[in-house]
């Protein structure tokens, strides 16, 4: 297995950013850059990975506020989320009040993902699904060969996604978790954007939200 990844908690939000790179290149990614991103370039430094773009689930504040500075640093172009998403990315300025974030300026990246849609780090694949309801323009990202995904704020262990903001969806969000997180399989382990890692046969069987069948004591 050629793909590796260290989760790096960041912002006050203890959002799971993940530096993810292939072992054979030591080409990376960074998923999810919400901020603390010296922190974030300790575990490149550490590992001497080639960082060759960043990626974003969807626009929120603790997800993206890292992002413009990081790129800018890096010189590395910006990928994702979905274009449904652009609303949220500029109205980042607004966002870091309502978070209580450090100011970020509205951002626009260099390349919008679509469903279907892969991603390349070095010899390993990506693939993207658009997965709305949380944000209309959330995706997630899918690595087959180690049965990884990286799901930032469509599911949590035992929980779902907020879908109380602008353009939220719960129908949307649930059908996105079963239609497209669990035909990927029972044993992916997924990466949330808060909190522990879990498998998505673990959740059909314990989340509230989504398991297949609730109990009928
Ligand atoms: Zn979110
Ligand atoms: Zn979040």
């Amino acid at each position: 297995m050629t793909l590796r990844y260290q989760i790096v908690p960041v912002t006050a939000f203890q959002q799971n950013c993940s530096v993810i790179w292939c072992d054979e290149t030591r080409h990376a990614a960074i998923v999810d850059p919400g901020g603390d991103i010296q922190r974030i370039m300790a575990v490149v430094n550490e590992h001497q990975l080639e960082v060759k773009q960043l990626l974003l689930t969807h626009g929120h504040m603790d997800h993206v506020g890292g992002t413009p500075d990081l790129a800018a640093q890096l010189q590395v172009p910006v990928i994702g989320p979905h274009k449904d998403d652009a609303f949220w990315l500029q109205a980042l300025p607004g966002q870091g009040d309502m978070f209580g974030f450090p100011r970020v300026e509205a951002f626009d990246p260099d390349q919008w993902l679509e469903d279907g849609d892969t991603v390349t780090i070095g010899n390993q694949t990506l693939a993207v699904y658009h997965t709305p309801g949380h944000t209309p323009g959330h995706v997630i990202f899918f690595n087959e060969e180690s049965q990884t995904a990286w799901v930032g704020d469509v599911l949590f262990k035992g929980a779902i996604g907020r879908t109380d903001f602008p353009k939220g969806n719960f129908e949307q969000l649930i059908a996105a978790i079963k239609g497209k997180l669990w035909p990927l399989g029972n044993d992916v382990i997924f990466i949330p954007g808060h909190g522990e890692r879990s498998t998505f046969g673990r959740e059909r069987v314990s989340n509230p939200f989504v398991a297949d069948e609730m109990p009928l004591y």
